[in-house]
């Protein structure tokens, strides 16, 4: 039987629903407008097409939202500086920095100057040791989309054996961290695979729930995975495509064609994990501009 299908951009129109509604009452009741700050350096077209989306959904959802674009060739101490005015700005609750930063800047030492209170990317070594002691202000957008689109679509993860295929710090990693919390929503037996592991299907096929973060198109096939599985597929990748005008398609990390006949739900690439990572940004400034006016 074919899988039920989980639609990112459901699930996302369902928060953004709800955030609306709460931005309104805090405007109404106590005279907050969340602030997010945005900047953006340079002009690589995948960044700007990134910034200008958050944007909009910002403005949809009633956060003020301003975003500071410098040219490539800005350096390092004078972002520096816009972060230390944003830090003390009460405009702005959240500051984004887009990622990546031309060379010649350092991002750790950009990203480790914004304000944790602010650090609505949630990727500040105080944010990410706050997430793994399971007192977090903020969790990292993706992998907290990739929860709610679990919790959202009748897919708990508690009791559940999760195998996360990747280890990056702004996916697998967090995404880990999140799942074995004991809290609700999470609670989950968490196993994380990658390069090193000979053979990822040993693995994966004793899943209930498998998440795919590897950059790597059509890398988890059916013949990997248990009937009834879970699969969360956060993989974007560019494949050639001559029938299309751009000449790529995207794609995710699943053969989703076969997997879906075999798994029980299932994100699809697009329209799964990506509308996610943007919405939680959105609930991450909301957030902050509660933290703040506490
Ligand atoms: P990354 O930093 O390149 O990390 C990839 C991870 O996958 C690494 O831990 C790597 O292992 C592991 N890996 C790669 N090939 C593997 C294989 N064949 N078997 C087992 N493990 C393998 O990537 P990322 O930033 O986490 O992103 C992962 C994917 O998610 C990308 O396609 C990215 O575009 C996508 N993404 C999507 C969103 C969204 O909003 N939808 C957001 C973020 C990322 P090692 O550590 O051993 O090298």
């Amino acid at each position: 039987m074919a899988a039920t299908v989980i639609s990112g951009n459901q699930v996302a129109a369902e928060i953004r629903a709800e955030l609306t509604e709460k931005v309104k009452d805090l405007k109404a009741k106590r005279g907050i407008t969340p602030g997010l700050a945005v900047i953006l350096v340079g002009e690589d077209p995948a960044s700007v097409s990134y910034v200008t989306g958050k944007a909009k959904a910002a403005q949809e959802i009633g956060i003020l939202e301003e975003t500071t674009r410098l040219p490539a060739d800005t350096s390092e101490a004078d972002l520096l500086k816009l972060i230390a005015k944003l830090n003390k700005d009460p405009k702005f609750n959240g500051i984004l920095v887009q990622l990546p930063l031309p060379k010649h800047i350092d991002e750790n030492k950009v990203l480790y100057a914004i304000d944790p209170i602010k650090d609505v990317d949630g990727f500040h070594p105080v944010n990410v040791g706050k997430l793994l002691i399971g007192d977090p202000y903020f969790m990292p957008c993706t992998p907290h989309g990739v929860q709610q689109l679990l919790v959202r679509s009748g897919n708990d993860p508690a009791g559940k054996h999760v195998v996360i295929c990747g280890r990056s710090n702004i996916v697998g990693k967090p995404l880990a961290a999140i799942l074995l919390q004991k809290e609700k929503g999470a609670n989950a037996i968490v196993t994380v695979v990658h390069t090193a592991a000979k053979d990822i299907s040993y693995y994966t096929r004793q899943a209930d729930i498998v998440v795919a973060a590897m950059g790597r198109p059509n890398t988890i096939t059916a013949d990997m995975v248990g009937d009834g599985v879970v699969v969360i597929d956060v993989g974007v990748n560019r494949v050639n495509d001559p029938t299309k005008k751009s000449g790529f398609r995207l794609v995710g990390d699943v053969d989703y064609e076969a997997v879906s006949q075999k798994a029980s739900a299932i994100t699809p690439v697009p329209g799964g994990v990506g509308p996610m990572t943007i919405t939680m940004l959105m609930v991450n400034t909301v957030r902050a501009s509660e933290i703040q006016n506490k």
